[in-house]
């Protein structure tokens, strides 16, 4: 595979220490600091800081001074500080980038595109901000003004996980600023630099103090502490099925609103009419992409039975060509597991779905013994009560099966309780139609890979999650409605 291991340590000292950031000033935690791990070499590359309670009981202070602040300034006014945010992060895409493979593992280009994609997210939510209109209603007396007014929701506190460092932190602080809330950042501690370098774009554009916060520290300790904080009027996470249903339920029990961004299994169903290569290409894209730890990546592969064979050819030929490597390496398109929880998840997958008689097309094994690389796999024949078909594989695990009919296919893309992300590739306009009605989820991709642009709804139902995380709709959340009646 040609992993380059010189590559990750002549850059090694580029991997800065990263701090919480608090009231404006970066500092350190009351507790010991926790290593950073590169997953293409399983070295530790640096520390991040570790918060206790009293460095959340300032982070909350901070945010309530933060909130008053922040929401007393124009949107006007803050839409050019978001702006300036966005464009720190540009004039800083190649160290960020390189941070992030780092201490993600994905290539490098895909770091850089992150990056980009982080600041056109801080552009659009900029521009919002200064259409979050309020409506008039006509009243029942012409002596009565009624005015219905958006007003920020209050303090959030967000929760980001690993996997996209900067994509899934930036949606929450963007759009929480934008709508003039403050913000404490509970960043990715396996990841938290290039997080940390999203956090320093506000700070470089000189953002009011406490308006936004980062820590990072033992999740369950922080969440416990911040959601059922008084302060706190906003909860919004995004990770795992498991652990947001638990901070949904306590959440509910301070009556904190919530937006839960969570896992997903998505079907990607192909009909025989389709234009196969195009469907290989891009399903294959979107499955290897960031080694499968994508929540919208497709997984449960339903192909229509003309063209199963020929599918199953093509997309294993695509997986095989995936190059598995260090991110820094040139031309690798494919880096290391981020972790290693999710080398062991995809043994235990792999081992569970052969013993029930699945059959292996393509990998299915780890590369290497250092770092945590995996190699592209395909499964085929996997009953329906294999864990890969029910669990999130959150890796680079295809499972390709076939289907006779419409109605079938439609059956098995809505049997699980996730429903986050859909796709299908047919040409007949007839189909894809009854696909876009019929299939359970929060978004369904046609004939292309359409996702996650900002302006654009992101997230799920069922448990998926619920509340958006992109478009108008990301903004709504942040947002209060004030009812004003006046005689007048
Ligand atoms: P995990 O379920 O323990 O953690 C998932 C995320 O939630 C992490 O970012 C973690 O820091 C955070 N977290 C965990 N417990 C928390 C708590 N009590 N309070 C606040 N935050 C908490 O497991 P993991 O090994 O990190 O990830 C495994 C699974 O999580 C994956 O298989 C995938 O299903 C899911 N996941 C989803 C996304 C996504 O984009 N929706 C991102 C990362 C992980």
């Amino acid at each position: 595979m040609g992993t380059d291991f010189r590559a990750s340590e002549k850059v090694m000292s580029e991997y800065p220490q990263t701090h919480l950031y608090i009231g404006g000033i970066w500092r350190d935690g009351s507790k010991e600091r926790l290593s950073i791990v590169n997953p293409a070499s399983d070295e530790v590359i640096g520390t991040v800081a570790n918060a206790g309670r009293d460095d959340l009981d300032e982070a909350l202070a901070t945010a309530a001074t933060g909130f008053t602040a922040w929401s007393r300034i124009s949107a006007f006014e803050r839409a050019k500080l978001l702006h300036k945010a966005a464009q720190s992060l540009r004039d800083r895409v190649e160290t960020i980038a390189t941070i992030m493979t780092l201490e993600q593992g994905k290539p490098v280009a895909e770091s850089k595109t992150e990056t980009l994609a982080a600041a056109d997210m801080i552009d659009w939510f900029a521009e919002e901000a200064r259409r979050a209109y309020g409506r008039v209603v006509p009243s029942r007396s012409v002596n009565v003004r009624q005015v219905v007014v958006k007003e920020p929701v209050g303090p959030v506190a967000a929760f980001s996980p690993w996997n996209f460092p900067l994509n899934q932190a930036v949606r929450k602080v963007a759009a929480g600023l934008a709508a003039g809330c403050s913000v404490i950042l509970k960043g990715p501690e396996e990841t938290p630099a290039s997080c940390a370098e999203l956090v320093r774009a506000f700070a470089d554009a000189n953002l009011p103090a406490g308006a936004l916060n980062l820590v990072f520290g033992i999740p369950a300790d922080i969440s416990n502490h911040l959601i059922p904080h008084p302060v706190i009027r906003k909860v919004s996470f995004t990770g795992s099925t498991s652990v947001g249903k638990q901070l949904a339920a306590l959440a509910g029990a301070y009556m904190k609103r919530v937006t839960m961004e969570l896992g997903g299994h998505a079907p990607a169903i192909v009909f025989d009419d389709a234009d196969v290569d195009l469907a290989v290409r891009i399903l294959a894209g979107a499955k290897f992409r960031n080694a499968g730890q994508v929540c919208v990546a497709p997984t449960r592969f339903l192909i229509q039975e003309k063209i199963y064979a020929r599918f199953l050819d093509c997309f294993v030929k695509a997986a095989e060509a995936v190059k598995v490597g260090n991110g820094l390496d040139s031309g690798t398109t494919m880096g290391p597991l981020a972790n290693g929880r999710r080398l062991e998840a995809m043994d235990l997958l792999v081992t569970d779905a052969v013993s029930r008689g699945g059959k292996v097309a393509t990998g299915a094994k780890r590369i290497g013994n250092r770092g945590n690389f995996y190699k592209p796999t395909v499964l085929t024949d996997v009953p329906l009560s294999a864990l890969v078909l029910n669990e999130e594989p959150f890796g680079p695990i295809a499972v390709v099966s076939s289907f006779s009919t419409y109605d079938a296919a439609i059956t098995e893309a809505n049997r699980l309780p996730y429903g986050l992300a859909a796709y299908a590739y047919t040409t007949s306009g007839k189909t894809s139609a009854a696909l876009s009605r019929d299939v359970q989820s929060g978004m369904i991709s046609i004939n292309h890979h359409g996702l996650a642009l900002p302006e654009v709804p992101f997230g799920g139902i069922k448990d998926s999650g619920y509340g958006s995380e992109g478009g108008t709709e990301a903004m709504d959340n942040f947002f209060n409605i004030k009812l004003v009646t006046e005689a007048i």
